[in-house]
């Protein structure tokens, strides 16, 4: 209990830094093949290897996606920025350096908001974005004499995305690391994927009492590669370090290590420990310069964010966040309901449609919208039928649309009257059913005709059963009930 009381007296302040996996074909520097899941050392030539003499070469497609995400994130984009060398030694690293962005990152000054559950919105900055290739990777437990080593991974591009120390909890870090992840796999920059390391972070933690505004010494913790495990770091580390102050110690700034079996946090090293990278800038690669016409073109080709999806359909259609949410977080959705709209006739329809019955049925077969092989002007000729009571939803659903999928044709409704689907439209036959249907229940017509009017329901079932489904249950109604006047 006393420990809890203390950590009331405490404020959680944490800053994460942020890599992302670029998903390009090709590595930064080079034109090895950045894929994941080779052989070892099966994506490596003499860069990557780092051979005496070898240059590395800049992939403009990394450019290209960090800027992306920089305007997303709001940043300002350094129109001229440059690579510097961050020096130091590891078997996985064959250079001796790893080229980074230090004193010219390529955006800065950002900021991101994220909702919290209790629909609050939180504004966190974004200190900068900087580019950078990633290492190799020392293997330790194959062979009992030796490390091996696997240069796969070097020379892949990541982008840092470094926060401001602005995060106040778990709950916003969490946040923010999903909506980053959204807009990373939105806007086709990285898949985003935490579990296979495309994204993961370092969080960096300090605590101060309420009410100062100072900040206390941090500690980072490294490595963080999932959303739970970033939660459980920041959880513990909170509570540590109200432990370790409470008790009249000091923190110590240093990195550790999360250990997500136990759950606790573990120094790897501290401050005085810590190496000098004496970054430099790199000789062998020329400033990137950015002229206004490439921005303005990358600009031009980014596509409208979630957030803005979701508003305007919030706006237009009338629709619930969480609805709009589907259409703004898929883009193959987006599309296709945009290709149909101009097709149907009522909008709220065909909403209803993809994020009802289509939906349910999708998720079901476990595909995407993009494999559906009934065609968007396909479905709003479907949804205009049943809309203008040419054929029920119930039939639409379980027979038409099936049929679709077979069939190319955009004549949807040409298609239904030649499978014999659409609401009869002969009323001599829907009379004769009815007859049929209250002739057979003499004592029922009586009890209805002294007021027991719960018997129309046998009624009208007993007569679509006979029509096969294919009458307008309203109309049937009418008719019924003009018969027994
Ligand atoms: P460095 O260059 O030494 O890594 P930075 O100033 O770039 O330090 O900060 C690295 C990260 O640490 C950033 O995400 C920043 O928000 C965060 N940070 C800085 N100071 C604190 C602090 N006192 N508590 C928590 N996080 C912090
Ligand atoms: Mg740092």
């Amino acid at each position: 209990m006393g420990l809890s009381t203390n950590q009331n007296n405490f404020e959680l302040v944490s800053g994460l830094e942020i890599h992302v996996q670029l998903n390009t074909n090709t590595k930064i520097y080079s034109s090895d093949s950045a894929s994941f899941g080779a052989l070892p050392n099966q994506n490596i030539s003499t860069v990557s290897l780092a051979l005496p003499g070898a240059l590395p070469k800049l992939n403009k497609e990394v450019i290209e996606k960090a800027i992306r995400i920089g305007l997303a994130l709001n940043c300002t984009i350094n129109q001229t920025n440059h690579f510097d060398r961050k020096n130091y030694f590891y078997a996985d690293l064959p250079k001796g350096y790893q080229i980074t962005q230090d004193s010219q990152p390529i955006c800065i000054n950002g900021f991101l908001e994220v909702e919290l559950s209790d629909g609050s919105m939180k504004k966190i900055g974004i200190n900068r974005i900087h580019l950078e290739e990633d290492a190799g990777k020392s293997i330790h437990d194959q062979d009992d004499n030796y490390s091996l080593v696997d240069l796969n991974r070097a020379g892949v591009p990541l982008i840092e995305i470094v926060t401001e120390p602005d995060i106040r909890s778990a709950e916003e870090a969490s946040a923010l690391l999903t909506e980053i992840r959204k807009l990373v796999r939105h806007l086709n920059v990285s898949d985003g994927n935490m579990e296979e390391g495309s994204l993961r972070c370092d969080a960096n933690i300090s605590i101060r009492e309420k009410g100062t505004t100072e900040y206390g010494t941090r500690c980072e913790v490294k490595n963080l590669n999932s959303m739970r495990n970033v939660r459980r770091a920041m959880d513990f580390e909170f509570g540590r370090q109200v432990e370790v102050i409470s008790n009249g110690g000091k923190i110590i700034q240093s990195t550790l290590n999360f250990d997500a079996d136990k759950g606790t946090t573990s120094p790897m090293r501290t401050k005085e420990e810590a190496n000098d990278y004496r970054y430099f800038a790199d000789p062998d690669l020329q400033p990137v310069v950015i002229s206004d016409n490439w921005l303005a073109e990358i600009k031009l080709a980014m596509p409208a964010l979630p957030n803005e999806i979701s508003k305007q359909m919030i706006g237009e259609f009338g629709i619930s966040k969480a609805d709009a949410a589907l259409f703004a977080e898929d883009l193959d959705l987006l599309s296709y309901f945009n290709e149909a709209l101009s097709i149907v006739k009522n909008k709220k329809s065909l909403i209803n449609w993809l994020i009802g019955p289509i939906r349910a049925m999708l998720n079901d077969r476990e595909v995407s919208i993009a494999g559906y092989k009934v065609k968007a002007e396909q479905l709003a000729e479907a949804v205009n039928l049943v809309d203008d009571k040419k054929i029920t939803q119930q039939i639409a659903i379980q027979q038409l649309l099936p049929a679709l999928e077979k069939e190319e044709t955009h004549d949807v409704s040409g298609l239904a009257h030649s499978l014999n689907l659409l609401i009869s439209e002969n009323g001599d036959e829907l009379g004769g059913f009815i007859d049929e249907v209250l002739n057979k229940y003499p004592q029922q017509v009586d009890a209805y005709k002294k007021g027991k009017k719960g018997v129309l329901g046998l009624f009208v079932g007993d007569v679509m059963k006979l029509a096969k489904g294919k009458a307008d249950a309203k109309k049937l109604n009418e008719l019924i009930l003009e018969k027994l006047k």
